[in-house]
């Protein structure tokens, strides 16, 4: 017969699932000797029971109960309903996960009109067990019976008010038999029954009221949130009353046996003198700091400090405790593992290795990495008095603060004059990336996580918001409301992209701490990893932020960001525009030293650390206006000034823009598709490359530059790509007479290159998996469209589990990774791989990439140190998995 209720001295902290987080840690309590108040817990087998019979509890159940409450009765000599010595008991909820939403605590059940008295003449205070009964009938008639508790407030406020007292202890026993009378009848009359006296009624009526709050509405809403399994169930603890209320030598607390916030190592927590469990939480009265209790009771503060190393030391982790003193005894109600921040959770897990409680895998595996956003970037002081007026989507964390503007172009005038601005726009488009660069941040009012804009912007690890709907967003007027807020072009807001809320006027800000644990951690993190983290960086000081921040290399430098300088977007234009061989090659020989100088500075910021750098890669339609302003820009002229030479230049533009449009620009002329009909193009990147690489060896500075052929489909298309870039590398080398390594590689991000892996491996001195565009032309989903249109439908609907722009899709994706790994080594088994794109910066990801045998991720600077932690997780699960193979397999 399977086993539904246990004595908390038969339960331990493993059996979670079946006893629930509360009752696992109470039986582990007990176990270790800890001064618990006894009792048992039914599991949440008995739960799914309850349901599956038809919400009943079963005769088996119910035995069982009966059984385990006559060894309570015994353990504690007294029993439930006794007139002289009744038992009292709290019934308390506890599922694996602890959730909000399912039912509150009863507590002092068993209290009837007969053992109010037994506890009265035991205790030798009559005010002390009406208090106790009153309370119970309150809470019982609002948790199991379902009265509103206002009614019960309402009727004791009247009584207070008649007797002429301005607070509870003023009331007598009298006063609150008074009290009870009026409580019963309030029972009556939403009940139209008594308030139940028989005590075994009470108990399981309470039981049925927790199985029952397990599919309550709050309680499925909070399980779908937070994707907890429904067929889990909870548990019901049932535990003998102590009393925290019976004057000034009793108290109930909570603590930490650290600071959660900060992670330093002492007592943190806040106590009441003369208080029961559910007073602390009501915020009636205000709390001491734990610290006073030894002066208030000395010898039990003692004893908790004691008890609360010895909890630490036990469960190896920082716990969050309840507790409750009765007459100078100290009793254990709860422990489990505290939440904590992320700078607090570094700190605990490092000092508790300096400490000796734990080893310091233990410790990498203890911090989340996506807790650490948090860390690295300037947030908002929290004392601050400006009031919130939007929130949107946390899409790229940071806070900021500037003037509005609502154009790319506006942002970049006032950003050259060093003013501050946020962008804020219904949406970005690649034509606004100059205005995302001069801006401290970006709001967007339409778009989700993996927009345009919070892509682009945490790359550059700027702040954004997106997805902001509150916002109506007015161009014309250049102003946009929230309500009945205006903010017009030029007012200062402050906005926090941790949080996505929206501010106005200037909020003090806080500088990310580096603290020495976290540098600390890092370094154990680097020390466990074997996949190595790169970072995606386009310019000399993301270069050195990435350096900062423990980067292996660069995994990605995208020249085109190089070409959307303002000072350059003419020659490059011009270079577009051209007409003729000379006309373009006379482009590139401005632009040439121009990208040059770009290498040479972000090779030298890299001291001899890999760099990769993609040659071209958007379709040249980017480089341009945009059609219909164009449009209307001619047609204007055409009418003001017929016969100006500005209607002519915009004529020519417009139709090299009309020539240059595409049906699908994310499947047209782009990528190495460039250099095969344009190859003068690569052929000055390649050159640029190549003389800052001569410019730096002259100098003393290692280099070591990977050349990468995006977009690459077929063998042939990275054959003539990399003779190209070889040729120019000599011919470079031969002038300059000076020799240095490079490297020529291909992106795999179309299928077809990932299927023909083996092919293009022959060719390719490295493969980095684009996995951005690997995803969309995976799915055949244009990104920027899915996103906008049906991406969160699918998602909300689970068509798909995860969005897979933002977690790298295993079953399909993932298996294109495999496969071109797989086929690449067979031709060369040392081929070097890696992905770039946003998914080297998320956990689950990088485990796969670790998985999946690449040798690195390369993701924005700022996601570096979650990176480098992650790698480090992947590699110590597995190896604690293999590990737990060969003892089982022993
Ligand atoms: P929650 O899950 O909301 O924390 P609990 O079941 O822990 O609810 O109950 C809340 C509080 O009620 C406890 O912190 C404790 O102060 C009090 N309490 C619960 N059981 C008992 C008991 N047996 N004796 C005294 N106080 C209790
Ligand atoms: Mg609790
Ligand atoms: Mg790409």
């Amino acid at each position: 017969m399977s086993k539904f209720v246990y004595l908390f001295n038969e339960g331990n902290s493993e059996m979670k699932e079946l006893l629930g987080g509360k009752g696992a840690n109470l039986a582990e309590m007990t176990n270790i000797g800890l001064p618990v108040p006894f009792g048992f817990t039914i599991s949440t087998q008995a739960c799914n029971d309850y349901y599956e019979a038809g919400k009943k509890i079963s005769a088996v159940v119910e035995a069982q109960i009966l059984a385990a409450l006559q060894q309570l009765e015994e353990n504690t000599g007294k029993k439930l309903g006794d007139t002289a010595n009744p038992l009292l008991v709290s019934v308390r909820s506890g599922s694996v996960f602890s959730m909000p939403g399912m039912m509150d605590t009863v507590l002092n059940l068993g209290m009837n009109d007969e053992a109010v008295k037994g506890v009265a003449d035991l205790t030798g205070n009559a005010r002390f067990a009406y208090d106790s009964y009153r309370r119970f009938i309150q809470m019982f008639s609002n948790v199991v019976l379902g009265i509103d508790s206002f009614y019960f407030e309402q009727f004791l406020e009247e009584v207070r008010e008649q007797k002429g007292y301005s607070a509870d202890p003023e009331m007598t026993a009298e006063d609150w038999q008074e009290v009870i009378a009026g409580y019963k009848q309030i029972v009556k009359k939403h009940t139209k029954n008594d308030f139940p006296q028989e005590p075994k009624e009470q108990l399981f009526l309470a039981i049925d009221a927790v199985f029952d709050s397990w599919n309550n509405q709050r309680a499925i809403v909070y399980r779908r949130l937070n994707k907890i399994p429904d067929h889990l169930g909870t548990a019901v603890n049932i535990q003998s009353m102590v009393f925290g209320n019976m004057g000034d030598d009793s108290g109930t607390g909570v603590a930490f046996t650290r600071d959660p916030s900060t992670g330093e190592n002492i007592l943190y927590g806040e106590y009441l003198i003369n208080a029961q469990g559910e007073d602390v939480v009501a915020g009636i009265r205000t709390p001491q700091p734990i610290h006073v209790l030894e002066k208030d009771m000395p010898v039990v503060y003692k004893q908790f400090t004691a008890t609360c190393e010895l909890l630490e030391k036990h469960y190896k982790d920082m716990m969050d405790i309840e507790f409750t003193v009765e007459r100078g005894k100290l009793y254990m109600l709860q422990c489990r593992v505290g939440k904590r921040t992320a700078q607090a959770a570094i700190r605990i897990a490092v000092e508790m290795v300096n400490e000796e409680i734990i080893d310091r895998k233990t410790a990498l595996l203890r911090v989340d990495p996506d807790q650490l956003n948090q860390l690295l970037h300037r947030r908002i002081d929290d004392n601050h008095n400006q009031t919130q007026i939007a929130k949107g989507l946390p899409a790229s964390p940071g806070a900021a603060t500037g003037f509005v503007v609502f154009d790319a172009d506006e942002a970049e005038q006032l950003g050259n004059d060093g003013k501050k601005v946020i962008l804020v726009r219904s949406e970005t488009t690649p034509d606004d990336i100059h205005g995302i660069v001069a801006a401290q941040a970006v709001v967007t009012s339409r778009g989700g996580m993996t927009s345009h804009a919070a892509v682009v912007a945490r790359g550059m690890g700027k702040a954004c918001i997106c997805g902001c709907e509150s916002i109506k967003i007015d161009t014309n007027a250049k102003e946009f409301t929230v309500g009945d807020t205006v903010v017009k072009y030029g007012d200062v807001i402050t906005i926090d992209g941790s949080t996505g809320q929206v501010f106005l006027g200037e909020i003090p800000m806080i500088d990310p701490e580096l603290s020495d644990e976290f540098k600390q951690l890092l370094d154990w993190a680097d020390e466990a990893r074997f996949l190595g983290v790169r970072a995606n960086a386009d310019t000399p000081e993301d270069a050195s932020k990435a350096l900062e921040f423990g980067a292996d290399g660069i995994g990605l430098c995208r020249t085109e960001h190089m070409f959307m300088d303002p000072k350059r977007l003419p020659i490059v234009q011009e270079m577009i525009l051209a007409e003729t061989d000379e006309q373009r090659q006379v482009a590139l020989d401005k632009l040439l030293p121009m990208q040059q100088g770009d290498f040479e500075g972000i090779f030298e910021a890299m001291k001899g650390h890999p760099v990769n750098v993609r040659l071209l890669d958007p379709p040249m339609h980017e480089f341009l206006p945009d059609k219909e302003e164009l449009l209307v820009e001619v047609t204007k002229l055409q009418i003001t000034a017929p016969d100006s030479e500005e209607l002519k230049e915009k004529e020519k533009l417009l139709k090299k823009v009309n020539q240059l449009a595409e049906m699908n620009p994310m499947l047209g002329y782009r990528g190495c598709r460039l250099g095969m009909l344009n190859p003068e193009i690569y052929e000055m990147q390649a050159r640029a490359i190549c003389n800052a690489a001569v410019v730096l060896t002259e100098k003393g500075i290692p280099v070591k530059p990977e050349i990468m052929i995006p977009l690459v489909g077929h063998v042939n298309e990275l054959k003539r790509m990399r003779e190209l870039v070889v040729e120019t590398a000599e011919k470079v080398k031969e002038e300059a007479g000076i020799g240095f390594e490079y490297q020529v590689g291909t992106m795999i991000e179309i299928p077809r290159a990932a299927l023909t892996a083996d092919k293009i491996a022959e060719e390719a001195d490295f493969f980095s998996f684009g996995t951005n565009d690997l995803t969309q032309t995976t799915f055949g989903y244009s990104r920027d469209d899915a996103e906008g249109k049906f991406l969160q439908t699918y998602i909300e609907e689970k068509v798909l589990p995860e969005n897979p722009f933002a977690v790298l899709d295993r079953d399909g994706v993932g298996k294109l990774v495999e496969t071109g790994v797989k086929l690449g080594r067979q031709v060369k088994p040392n081929l070097k791989t890696g992905i770039c794109g946003e998914h080297g910066g998320e956990k689950s990801s990088i485990e796969f990439c670790y998985e999946a045998g690449l040798n690195y991720v390369s993701c924005s600077p700022y996601r570096v140190p979650l990176a480098r932690l992650a790698a480090a997780q992947a590699t110590i699960r597995h190896q604690l998995a293999e590990e737990k193979e060969t003892v089982t397999s022993k």
